[in-house]
């Protein structure tokens, strides 16, 4: 089939006008423009216009394209390689290898294209199908071992119907371009597989069989899995003011989550924080098992100062990563900061466009595709009886801290955790500044439900006995009171607040939190015997320092067990007053 070609028409920023079509063109195909010197620049095509015309989105810097250029229509749509090599690398929202571009001589040199994955890379398969069988889209074929895992080698998805295995590779080394089996269909004709295959990058993969998100997924930060936990699968929003510690949590999240997988798609929040997570992850170890983090991490990074159309891009190929390896029936978790930027990446390209704007300019659809985007999350039951799972975790940075706003409120109603951020609290340090009434979570907890119940209970209470306080001053309330008013407050202190940045203190396992929580109870259950205000705060502060003291600490380290019994002794100490 002949390419069709055409012509630049008009040049918008990344948004370029075609005309002086041969043949036809088809929204979402992806298209080459090439510019003065040879240079081919991706672009995807987003408006086929009546007449002939057609608009196309530029995912690299326009300032070189002219009226004229030629341009080739490949008839495909924006792809993603799938296949084994992805954990451990970094790539930008194309998919190209951050660290293979660097190696060129020309960071990130215009129109530059490098595979996405390491064609040269050799991996050891063992085939698990043999001459004869019949097999379907999604039928394993073999695996290779990739990092920690076994890497399945998947007919691949999109193939519909039954097939029959005219040869399969023998056991050996092999790269992802190597043929590994051929496929005969029901009308004879004969297909040749490899090890990788290629996804359009906006269709989600079928789910198996799709089942509820019910199992909590531990996560390290106290608050979410006690109050506002996450399941396997799941799907949170998070959004916060600048600087309420999204960023801060995102990593913590990537470092401690109890997921198989990580995949962080850094879009365009600040260009030095996607630079940060590049040098910050290959050095850390992963708690679990002791090799580097990247071993199971994938990063898509999209600064700020990349084109608008990339960021988009970036979401699309992180999403089809983590359905794929939820597919190898693994846990996968997806880290995106933020999706505001995004976001805006469609503002700018539907106004370009002149569409009918919706609230605050963003395009009318956006609440759909925010939607559509966070049901691509879910746990899946495959045909081996294996479970993956993969859960979605985005940041949202609304301008100037209101949650009323569009990309907000849309992703609120798409997601089962709502995270929100308080100003309040990240000014008086108190973090993760997770606001702790305003917050929710539809999945079920670490801890049990009358737990949850209560401790929301007494953080209420403590907050009325605040704004009580405030009004009437300490002298206006009882001593009971009081004592109740300090006990929120030493709960979340201890419990609630975490600090990320501290070894120990920076990530509790479920067996730490019950833990913690069954000390923290005891404290709340004890009734306190002394009097008068100054005694009862100088006694809470005595009894949050021990506690802190022992959130410190390790289970084996030396004086674990002699600040416990600090704790407890301060505990008795209030009762016998
Ligand atoms: P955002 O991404 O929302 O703009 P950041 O995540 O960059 O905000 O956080 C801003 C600053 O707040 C951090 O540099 C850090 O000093 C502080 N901070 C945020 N969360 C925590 C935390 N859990 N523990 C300690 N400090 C924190
Ligand atoms: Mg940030």
């Amino acid at each position: 089939m002949d390419k069709t070609l055409g012509k630049v028409s008009s040049v918008s920023e990344s948004l370029v006008g075609a005309n002086h079509l041969d043949g036809p063109v088809m929204n979402g195909e992806i298209a080459y423009i090439t510019i003065e010197g040879g240079k081919r620049l991706k672009a995807e095509v987003i408006e086929v216009k009546e007449g002939g015309k057609v608009f196309l989105q530029v995912f690299e810097d326009t300032s070189w394209v002219k009226v004229g250029d030629p341009i080739e229509f490949t008839g495909h749509p924006l792809t993603v390689t799938l296949g084994p090599g992805i954990l451990g690398t970094v790539t930008d929202g194309l998919q190209n290898p951050l660290y293979e571009l660097a190696k060129q001589e020309w960071f990130l040199e215009r129109g530059l294209v490098v595979e996405p994955l390491d064609t040269d890379a050799l991996w050891k398969f063992t085939p698990q199908v043999k001459k004869g069988d019949r097999v379907t889209g999604g039928t394993v074929l073999g695996h290779v071992p990739e990092k920690l895992f076994q890497h399945k080698i998947f007919v691949p998805f999109d193939l519909y119907g039954e097939y029959t295995i005219a040869s399969i590779a023998d056991a050996g080394e092999y790269t992802i371009t190597d043929p590994i089996a051929s496929i005969v269909d029901a009308e004879g004709k004969t297909r040749n597989l490899q090890m990788a295959f290629k996804w359009p990058v906006k269709k989600s993969m079928p789910f198996h069989i799709r089942s509820v998100p019910s199992k909590p997924l531990p996560t390290g930060i106290r608050i979410l899995d006690s109050l506002f936990p996450i399941a396997y699968g799941g799907t949170a929003c998070n959004p916060g003011p600048f600087g309420a510690g999204k960023t801060v949590l995102q990593h913590s999240l990537a470092k401690f989550s109890q997921a198989d997988v990580v995949i962080v798609a850094a879009c365009g929040e600040r260009a030095g924080e996607a630079v940060e997570v590049f040098k910050d992850f290959p050095k850390l170890e992963d708690p679990r098992t002791g090799h580097s983090l990247m071993d199971r991490t994938y990063i898509v990074g999209n600064t700020s100062s990349m084109p608008v159309a990339a960021r988009e891009a970036s979401v699309y190929i992180a999403t089809c990563v983590g359905e794929y390896y939820r597919k190898q029936g693994l846990d996968v978790l997806m880290l995106a900061d933020s999706t505001s930027r995004w976001a805006q990446a469609l503002r700018e390209t539907s106004g370009r466009k002149e569409e009918i704007p919706g609230p605050e300019a963003f395009p009318m659809y956006i609440s759909s595709l925010i939607s559509a985007f966070y049901d691509r999350a879910g746990v899946e039951q495959l045909p081996d009886g294996s479970v993956g799972s993969f859960s979605i975790i985005g940041t949202v940075s609304p301008a100037g801290g209101n949650f009323d706003e569009p990309v907000t409120q849309a992703t609120l109603l798409s997601t089962g955790c709502f995270w929100g951020l308080s100003r309040a609290l990240s000014d008086a340090r108190k973090y993760p500044a997770i606001d702790r009434l305003d917050s929710s979570s539809s999945y079920p907890s670490l801890l049990r439900r009358e737990e949850v119940n209560a401790l929301k209970a007494l953080l209420r209470e403590g907050k009325s006995i605040a704004s009580n306080i405030l009004l009437m001053g300490e002298k206006g309330i009882t001593d009971e009171t009081y004592i109740q008013y300090q006990k929120s407050e030493l709960v979340d202190a201890v419990f609630l607040q975490q600090n990320s940045f501290h070894e120990v203190d920076g990530v509790t396992s479920p067996e730490r939190l019950r833990m913690m929580f069954d000390m923290v109870w005891n404290i709340v259950d004890a009734p306190v015997t002394i009097k008068g205000k100054t005694e009862i705060r100088s006694h809470f502060n005595f009894l949050r320092q021990a506690f802190i003291d022992w959130n410190m600490l390790l289970p084996d380290d030396a004086g674990f067990e002699n600040q416990e019994h600090q704790v407890l002794n301060l505990i008795k100490k209030g009762q016998h007053a």
